[in-house]
């Protein structure tokens, strides 16, 4: 077999067998095929797409590509969360100690910033010595003592997810429904959790646009997950605007610990709430809707996820003193408030825009491998449905230099819709798929 003519068979719009598949991740997993081949295919997988039989064989396929791990020797539920990715989302930094909180353990591994979307691991990272790359004899023994653990692709997990993704960030090859589904697949079925939370974002800030394609990508990966023994929900979220007010790893660090401590935005701290309370039922730790969220509730109010979070970042090596101190995350050099010159009521802020803005702060990347910078990013200061005086800050930007931070100020206004009349606050959720 060779991989241009698997790449060819993709690019004319044909089904790709197993054994094709197999094939070239494995050779991917190992270098023997290089990433310009990796990146042609990637695109052709882009503008061909892949039947659900192909989708379930990639994802395999990547989850096989490395080791696998069976927590059943080690907890007797784990439950596990991802995010098909967003703008401001810093969710599973909040949620995962929440839920160990309420007694039930999660293992996760998650990824780094894609395209316009942050990554909950760049946004660990901004707290110094904390390790995201745990080997899988690391991430069981955390599991087994801590019932909780958070990392990144180790060389062990889903290599070749690990590979795949990191190209894909920096070649256009992001939105694709069978390279989201099974990205985001493998991972979960290679880290072993028995019950697995998806939170499928729709809208401009989300890989997917539509409720329609959101859907199908939510119904794709729980079927995924159900050929895989595993038991899978979908919620459905929000992504025209960013999620919270943080754009950007440390100010995003900073906004999950306040969360914790009760002070975090209104809208992202009820998205926690939901998410953590649908994590409960999956893993058996509620019976009820109304009991979840209230164990979710107490988990902030007690302070108890707070302190989880502690040791969360204590177990992987990170100073926890940022945690009590946030004061202590990174901070950019220059910061501006930019304010409306209307009056109004807010109908857009655009999600991808305040995303790709970030970016070009140098809180994403632009090549493969390029560092990020984690105090630069964007404070949001405004909702759907809010009203605005003439003067009132719309953001606050944080950047590293001038030209940065002039090019941000004029793309920020951009994002912004301000209308005379009254405006309907976006939901937060728009459904559950299971
Ligand atoms: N999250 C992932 O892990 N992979 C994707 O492709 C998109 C979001």
């Amino acid at each position: 077999m060779r991989a241009v003519d698997i790449i060819q068979k993709k690019r004319d719009g044909h089904e790709l067998s197993k054994a094709e598949i197999d094939f070239f991740i494995q050779g991917y997993t190992q270098g023997e095929i290089p990433d310009y081949q990796a990146a042609a295919w990637a695109m052709a997988v882009l503008l061909k797409g892949m039947s659900p039989e192909e989708t379930t064989y990639l994802t395999l396929a990547m989850a096989d590509s490395g080791e696998k791990l069976d927590l059943s020797g080690v907890v007797d539920i784990a439950v596990d969360k991802h995010s098909s990715g967003g703008v401001g989302d810093k969710t599973s930094i909040a949620v995962v100690p929440m839920v160990r909180a309420c007694g039930l353990p999660v293992g996760k591994m998650s990824g780094r910033g894609l395209g316009f979307s942050g990554g909950t691991i760049d946004k660990l990272e901004s707290i110094p010595g904390f390790r995201t790359n745990l080997s899988k004899d690391e991430f069981l023994d955390q599991l087994g003592s801590l019932g909780m653990v958070l990392s990144g692709q180790s060389l062990d997990l889903a290599p070749a997810d690990g590979k795949l993704y990191a190209l894909r960030d920096v070649t256009g090859t992001v939105q694709s429904i069978p390279l989201i589904a099974s990205s985001i697949m493998s991972k979960k079925i290679a880290s072993g959790a028995q019950a697995i939370l998806l939170d499928v974002k729709t809208g401009n800030g989300a890989f997917m646009e539509t409720l329609e394609e959101a859907r199908k990508l939510a119904n794709l990966m729980v079927s995924i997950g159900e050929l895989s023994d595993r038991d899978v929900a979908a919620v459905l979220s929000d992504m025209n605007q960013p999620l919270g007010a943080a754009v950007g790893n440390a100010l995003e660090m900073k906004e999950a610990i306040q969360t914790l401590q009760g002070d975090g935005p209104d809208g992202f701290t009820e998205h926690c709430l939901e998410i953590a309370s649908h994590m409960l039922l999956l893993g058996k730790k509620a019976d009820s809707r109304v009991q979840a969220r209230e164990m979710a509730e107490d988990a902030i109010h007690s302070g108890s996820g707070f302190s989880y979070l502690k040791k969360l970042i204590s177990a992987q090596g990170g100073d926890v003193t940022y945690i009590d101190q946030p004061e202590k995350l990174p901070e950019a050099p220059l910061k501006k408030v930019v304010t409306s010159d209307q009056e109004g009521t807010i109908a857009e802020v655009h999600a991808r825009t305040v995303g790709e803005t970030a970016v070009t702060l140098g809180a994403g990347r632009k090549k493969k491998g390029d560092a990020i910078d984690p105090a630069v990013g964007i404070m949001v200061m405004i909702k759907v449905g809010d009203r605005v005086d003439r003067g009132q800050p719309l953001f606050i930007i944080h950047a590293r230099d001038e030209d940065t931070l002039r090019q941000a100020e004029s793309r920020l206004l951009e994002a912004v819709k301000i209308v005379a009349g009254e405006v309907e606050p976006l939901p937060l959720f728009y459904g559950l798929v299971d």
